[in-house]
């Protein structure tokens, strides 16, 4: 089978598992930043979650919204300061991205988060996960944020190599479309969570995950 008939045959899986993923519920809901979300909300929390676990981030959210509950907030407190609320998140580093980042729409966008990729991603400091995370979040986009956990888990269930530990392969993003909410219905939020949660890094939960009869990994390691 050549390249583009094994990628169309590997759309199709991923297209099923997406639609089979949207009929099941694995959102956690509790997660502080899904509560009273809005734009600026997702922001911040979209910026700490770079590099750091989401249960890390899940307990300090509402004491770092609480001192800084805007951009203008942000843009106000000194790096010092900033570097102090960061710091048990191991972000400290981070704190002129988040200025510049915060500086930035507030002059180029009068404080609104702006809903389009090529934007967002003018912004200082923002990457390409975390533009679309925003996007998706902020926005409600049928967009696809590529974090690393919903790479492997396209690379579990079509069987292709990850063949770089944080950015897949060609092949794999090729796939992300398919799972989109326009494309199948299932909300970036589902996948987000059924990917950290039941899909996990290590020992994932395939007992209670509904694609089992697609899956490459779970047949590779489950033979009959
Ligand atoms: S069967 Fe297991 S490895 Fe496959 S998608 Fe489900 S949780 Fe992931």
């Amino acid at each position: 089978m050549d390249e583009s008939s094994q990628l169309n045959q590997l759309a199709e899986k991923v297209t099923k598992s997406a639609e089979q993923l949207a009929s099941s519920d694995f959102e956690d809901n509790e997660l502080p930043w899904r509560q009273y979300c809005t734009p600026y909300r997702i922001f911040l929390a979209e910026f700490l979650l770079v590099r750091t676990r989401t249960d890390v981030v899940a307990k300090l959210y509402e004491d770092i919204f609480r001192a800084y509950p805007s951009l203008e907030a942000i843009a106000a407190a000194s790096d010092d300061e900033l570097a102090v609320a960061l710091n048990p998140l191991g972000l400290q580093k981070r704190v002129p991205y988040l200025k510049r980042a915060a500086e930035y729409l507030l002059h180029n966008h009068d404080g609104e988060i702006p809903c389009d990729i090529d934007e967002l991603m003018k912004v200082p400091g923002l990457g390409v996960y975390t533009a679309t995370a925003i996007e998706a979040f902020a926005c409600d986009l049928p967009s696809v944020p590529a974090d690393v956990n919903i790479l492997r888990f396209v690379s579990r269930l079509t069987g292709l190599e990850m063949e770089h530990i944080t950015k897949g392969s060609k092949a794999i993003r090729a796939l992300l479309p398919f799972l989109s909410m326009r494309n199948s219905g299932l909300r970036p939020q589902n996948l987000l969570d059924f990917t950290r949660l039941i899909c996990r890094p290590r020992n994932p939960l395939c007992s209670k995950c509904p694609l089992t009869e697609m899956c490459a990994y779970f047949e590779l390691h489950n033979p009959k």
